[in-house]
């Protein structure tokens, strides 16, 4: 043997390598797993044709699996058939000779892409795999006539026409003839047994960052053990959200404590159900929510017909929301009146909250459910913050034991980590704390000075200078961020030997950052739901290198 080199392969062949090796008796548990990197599985995190009718499905042409998963829709033949066919709400495959910059929008808009000709590196091919979009290329057996939005088939007499259903499996370069069952990666059994396997070995925790019931239950598909941040604010924004975005903007705009005591009550329904929702589809396990964090400005709306059409509503002058946006106008709103400062400057807003943190939970327990809400408080640089909103927390939940005839309702109170001088008095924060959470976003914005919403203009220049060997957003920077973490590890776990201490920043779902909060001894990681195998996988590997150092 004159040279010996991994071979590459797909996500996919990666998998059913390992699997097969196993099955076969060439090689154990703890090589299978660390036989996939994590980042491939996200070839794997995209539905596919449930393979047990795939096989019996009418294939009417093969290309080159040019990106992962499957996709059904109905046929388009221009880039602007496939948007409108999007904004009237049906799903799309875009057939195209080709693909070039112009088709762009309209690769956006399809499920998936097929294309007669090109190669693994041609432009469709190149732009559905940076997307994660179901693609083949180069199924030279097509024949496409845009004007009669027709395509013949090489030695076949089916003729495709617009508006015919086909599916595609962008995993193998298969087309079929109509719409074939699709199964979530979560249900494709090998993936399961795979990551099954890879919990085997798992020893830290792995939750989720999610904002509603329904992130919450994508995520425990995706095998989260909890939630480790629920961002209040995201129920203010998208689909649904205008009656609570409506009284939380009447409670930015009130005047006086009173006048946002009545916005506030007029919010409590929304939040609490909000709320509820999570901590039920979370079935017991651990959910933290975390108190709001929101710059206010980001809430008064901008343009003059906005801020009528408020005003009308409100029954007020359009000219005091532009003043009250003026008052709000911060210069920089990261590092401005947010997080528990709002709390400190406004108590209410902090109770209305932990109330209806509380009621729920006391209501779920009341219908038999189990559920341990984690309150946490953000953008803390201080205990004493932590000790003014602890205040809150004993009346309010004293209040709920009374209202609802209980002797006890669990929770744990605690903070993000996300400010240095949290990190460096850890000692002390973690007196009034049960447990950590590192805000690696903001904790790198502030660490490094660099603006979270602004290093768009030079980080790539950093990276192509080779300044940074990573961008510090989506990677830990250990040297520098790392090195307050490992003091916040230290120093709260002095005060308290089995605090509990997490990560919900970016980062949490990227591999080596993993790595490093599992070389550092934290609890859990939190990341995005769709990231969620990816750091079980990388969690298990970690803890399998440790293992085989020893
Ligand atoms: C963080 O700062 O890392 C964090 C999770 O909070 P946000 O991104 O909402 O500021
Ligand atoms: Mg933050």
């Amino acid at each position: 043997m004159l040279q010996c080199r991994v071979g590459k392969r797909t996500g996919t062949a990666a998998l059913n390598m390992a699997i097969d090796m196993l099955a076969e008796g060439l090689i154990n548990e703890k090589t299978a797993v660390m036989r996939i990197e994590p980042k491939q599985l996200d070839e794997l995190l995209y539905p596919i044709i449930d393979p047990r009718t795939e096989k019996d499905a009418h294939l009417i042409v093969k290309g080159l699996p040019a990106g992962p998963g499957a996709a059904c829709g109905v046929l388009v033949f221009t880039a602007e058939d496939a948007v409108a066919s999007f904004r009237a709400g049906k799903t799309c495959i875009l057939l195209r000779e080709e693909t070039n910059p112009e088709d762009v929008e309209g690769m956006r808009a399809a499920t998936g892409i097929l294309t007669a000709r090109g190669g693994m590196t041609s432009h469709a091919a190149l732009v559905a795999r940076g997307w994660g979009k179901c693609c083949i290329v180069g199924a030279g057996a097509l024949h496409v006539d845009e004007k009669t939005r027709t395509a013949r088939i090489t030695g076949s007499d089916l003729v495709l026409k617009e508006g015919d259903v086909v599916t595609l499996n962008g995993t193998r370069g298969h087309v079929y003839v109509g719409s074939l069952p699709m199964m979530d990666a979560t249900e494709n059994p090998r993936f399961q047994q795979f990551m099954t396997m890879a919990d085997q070995f798992r020893t830290m925790g792995v939750r989720t960052n999610a904002d509603t019931p329904a992130d919450a239950r994508i995520a425990r598909g995706f095998g989260a053990e909890g939630i480790g941040l629920v961002r209040t604010e995201h129920m203010f924004y998208g689909e649904g959200s205008d009656q609570p975005l409506f009284y939380l903007r009447k409670m930015i705009l009130s005047n006086t404590a009173e006048e946002r005591k009545i916005a506030l009550n007029e919010l409590y329904p929304f939040v609490k159900a909000s709320l509820k929702g999570t901590l039920e589809a979370m079935e017991g396990l651990p959910v933290t929510i975390r108190l709001l964090d929101p710059p206010l400005h980001e809430f008064v709306p901008q343009g003059a017909e906005k801020q009528s059409e408020l005003a009308r509503a409100l029954g007020i002058a359009p000219e005091d929301i532009q003043k009250r946006g003026e008052d709000l106008h911060e210069s920089n709103p990261m590092m401005g009146h947010r997080g528990v400062r709002l709390g400190v400057t406004y108590p209410e807003v902090s109770e209305m909250q932990i109330r209806a943190i509380f009621e729920c939970t006391a209501e779920l327990m009341q219908d038999g459910k189990r559920c341990v809400p984690e309150i946490m408080v953000p953008v803390t640089c201080d205990v004493s913050e932590l000790d003014v909103t602890r205040k809150i927390v004993d009346q309010v939940h004293a209040e709920i034991l009374k209202q609802f005839g209980i002797a006890d309702l669990e929770y744990k109170y605690g903070t993000m980590i996300e400010i240095p001088r949290a990190a460096l008095l850890a000692d002390q924060m973690a007196k009034s704390s049960d447990f950590f959470s590192f805000g690696t976003n903001d904790l790198t914005q502030l660490t490094f000075g660099f603006s979270r919403d602004d290093i768009g203009g030079f980080m790539n220049e950093y990276l192509d200078q080779k300044l940074l060997a990573a961008d510090p957003f989506q990677t830990i920077d250990q040297d520098g961020v790392g090195q307050l973490i490992r003091m916040s590890v230290e120093k709260g776990r002095a005060t308290k030997p089995n605090l509990k201490i997490g990560i919900c920043g970016e980062q949490g779902g990227d591999p080596a950052s993993v790595d490093f909060c599992y070389k550092t001894g934290l609890t859990y990681v939190s990341c995005s739901p769709f990231r969620v195998p990816i750091a079980r996988l990388a969690a298990a590997q970690s803890a399998i290198k440790a293992s085989m150092k020893k």
